[in-house]
């Protein structure tokens, strides 16, 4: 109660009715890119506006995985930036955002994966990205207790190992961005709802916002799985993003069992431990598009069928808590970053899908860059909307389906 309307990176401001930059959403992107915008360009006059309180989307529900090894040419530079950037935020903010750098062991199961894996590896490499290529026994080295027999549902034929990804703690990252923001004078209203975006001229004007119209000249929309329908209600703007639900668990805390974040595309089942001694855990996302952040018994069982079966010494251990965030994919599995020419002002950083964590600490620098400056960074080109018009579609999805066992 002392600390009521008291947030934690700053003071409660009043809303002003109008600011150079308004950011619809207070999860990682905004969060991000507001910091950008006045550390680098010195645009300091920003509103963000979240509906619920900051890190309540995917922010607050992932499981903080942090990774560099994309598919394509044009996701692996950014998300290796994105991973170099942790230990460069973390001084910065003056905050602790508990990197720890554990590597990560994507498990294949047949010899078509690990053909597939050496090309994700190769692009990898080329673009200055440690992983490599190991069998299963030295799989089981680094991970003890990984199952490598063959009697199992999907047997382990070697991995894809890449030393410098890991896990960084979300909430430090919502908190370290919001205090960086506040210390530069960016406004975050929370318990605010954005209701539309005024256009004259074709031109941006202001938002409307369950707290009264803003006016405004440039409006950023990423609001995580919201953001298609959002921009679809106030611009008439159709992406191609469907919203589906993606859950997790945790166990009970355990004494030490697994130093790396493993993850199996057969399995659709990824694993880690936190500093806690929890089993973090996730999967794919539920196949049908809903909006619900609910969870289902399916889901549990599957989590449990896999894990007992490539980590069995996790066979009885009890999941303690669950929970659901939306995920907003692509049909490229990549995002959408962009403006639009019919809105001048109107940008948009969306369809994050599961990768929207690992990637935030770039993207708001370059979603900043591209505020500032209106003009599009060439790391963020092969991004735009038009590539689903143009069939310039990105192979992402590769990176998960070559994985599986009928590959
Ligand atoms: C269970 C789970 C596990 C995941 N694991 C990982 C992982 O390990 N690694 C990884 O990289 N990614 C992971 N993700 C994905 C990642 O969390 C998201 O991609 C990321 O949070 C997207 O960030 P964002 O800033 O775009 O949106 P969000 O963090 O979702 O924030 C959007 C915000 O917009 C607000 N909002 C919506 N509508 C409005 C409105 N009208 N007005 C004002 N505010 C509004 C919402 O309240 C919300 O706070 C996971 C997601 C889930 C759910």
């Amino acid at each position: 109660m002392f600390f009521k309307n008291k947030p934690m990176w700053g003071k409660k401001t009043k809303l002003k009715s109008s600011y150079d930059v308004v950011i619809i959403g207070g999860g990682l992107h905004s969060l991000a890119t507001a910091y950008y915008l006045s550390k680098e360009h010195g645009i300091t006059d920003i509103a963000i506006i979240e509906k619920n309180y900051i890190g309540f989307g995917g922010a607050g529900r992932n499981t903080a995985i942090v990774r560099a090894n994309q598919r394509t040419r044009y996701n692996v530079p950014l998300y290796k930036e994105a991973l170099d950037l942790w230990p460069v935020l973390t001084k910065e903010l003056d905050y602790n955002l508990m990197f720890n750098n554990c590597g990560n062991l994507n498990l294949m199961h047949s010899e078509a994966a690990m053909k597939a894996a050496r090309m994700t590896i190769a692009t990898a490499q080329f673009h200055g990205v440690e992983s490599h290529l190991i069998d299963a026994k030295q799989a089981k080295e680094l991970v003890p207790a990984l199952n490598i027999s063959e009697d199992i549902t999907f047997p382990i034929h070697g991995a894809m190992f890449h030393p410098p990804g890991g896990v960084v703690r979300h909430d430090a990252v919502v908190w370290g961005l919001a205090k960086g923001c506040a210390k530069n004078g960016v406004q975050i209203h929370q318990q605010t709802e954005a209701l539309d975006i005024g256009t004259r001229n074709g031109k941006v004007t202001s938002v409307t916002t369950s707290r009264g119209t803003i006016n405004t000249k440039q409006v950023l929309i990423s609001a995580g799985g919201y953001s298609a329908a959002l921009i679809y209600d106030m611009l008439g703007i159709k992406l191609p993003i469907s919203v589906l639900t993606i859950q997790a668990m945790v166990t009970q805390p355990l004494k030490p069992v697994l130093d790396h974040v493993v993850s199996s595309g057969a399995y659709h089942c990824y694993a880690n431990q936190t500093l806690k001694g929890e089993i973090a855990t996730g999967a794919h996302m539920d196949p049908w598009p809903n909006y619900t952040t609910l969870n289902t018994a399916h889901y549990i069982k599957h989590q449990a069928e896999a894990l007992s079966e490539f980590l069995p010494c996790l066979r009885g251990v009890r999941f303690m808590r669950i929970w659901g965030g939306l995920a907003d994919m692509t049909p490229d599995m990549a995002p959408i970053m962009d403006g639009n020419d019919q809105v001048e002002g109107f940008f948009m950083d969306c369809g994050w899908g599961y990768f929207g964590f690992k990637s935030c600490s770039a993207v708001g620098k370059y979603m900043a860059q591209f505020m500032a400056g209106n003009e599009c960074p060439g790391m963020l080109k092969p991004f735009n909307l038009n590539r689903y018009q143009e069939h310039k579609l990105m192979g992402e999805t590769a990176a998960l389906v070559n994985y599986s066992p009928d590959n």
